[in-house]
């Protein structure tokens, strides 16, 4: 058990095993949806630019299997904390939106959302649903793209400096289910620690990363979630 209101700001950091959990089809790995397409015609600007409708459909088909999953125990241990703590920010690698859809509200996006779409002039635009709602701008009637980090995009500098400064000033820093491999995400971990917060994973497996961090909770993210932060069910802490 952790007491939440012994920590002034906590960055809970989520990967692909958060989503897992719901059933949410992973894309790297074994089985992943990288597995099974290829990236070149379906995750990258080109493949937008040659054959726009194709992705749309490959996108359409991530988000119906997004709809059919649901929010696990985690995701709602850390929504209920947010309402509870005046400082919880979560910080995740995945685009499913469904830290938003366990009613989370501080979510920093490394690689955008399957849930938005943007204009290369003015910006991004909500669209949520089986299908896409709209396929161009309203203001300008460029065609809109899903506002994802693709293969070969830049991660976007202002969500990377929202990221680096609640990770850079947080005194509990908690990984769940991210192998953590990847940078700039693999610096995150020693980020909190070099500051001094105290660092948690959360992963059935360990990782790379294991090893920098002050605790490591060999469970699924929803027991462990709920084994550090709730009490018998009843409040998050
Ligand atoms: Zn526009």
């Amino acid at each position: 058990m952790l007491n939440a209101t012994d920590y002034q700001k906590i960055v809970f950091f989520t990967g692909a095993g958060m989503s897992a959990e719901s059933g949410v089809p992973t894309y790297r790995g074994r089985g992943g949806v990288w597995n099974k397409y290829n990236w070149e015609e379906y995750a990258c600007q080109d493949a937008f630019d040659r054959e726009p409708e194709k992705v749309l459909e490959f996108h359409e088909l991530r988000r119906n299997a997004v709809l059919k999953c649901h929010p696990h125990e985690g995701h709602a241990v850390i929504a209920a904390l947010e309402k509870q703590h005046p400082q919880v920010i979560i910080v995740t690698q995945n685009i499913d939106g469904m830290h938003q859809r366990a009613g989370s509200k501080t979510v920093i996006e490394l690689h955008g959302s399957l849930w938005r779409m943007r204009c290369p002039k003015h910006g991004t635009f909500e669209d949520i649903g089986e299908t896409y709602k709209s396929k161009t701008c309203e203001k300008c009637d460029r065609r809109l793209r899903p506002d994802i980090v693709w293969f070969g995009d830049m991660l976007k500098q202002d969500v990377m400096h929202a990221a680096m400064a609640a990770i850079g000033t947080c005194d509990l820093f908690i990984g769940i289910g991210t192998s953590g491999v990847v940078y700039p995400a693999a610096g995150f971990p020693q980020i909190a620690r070099d500051n001094g917060a105290y660092c948690i994973e959360i992963n059935p497996e360990a990782s790379p990363m294991s090893d920098i961090y002050d605790r490591n909770i060999r469970e699924t993210a929803s027991t462990a979630l709920a084994g550090l932060f709730a009490s018998g069910g009843q409040k998050p802490f």
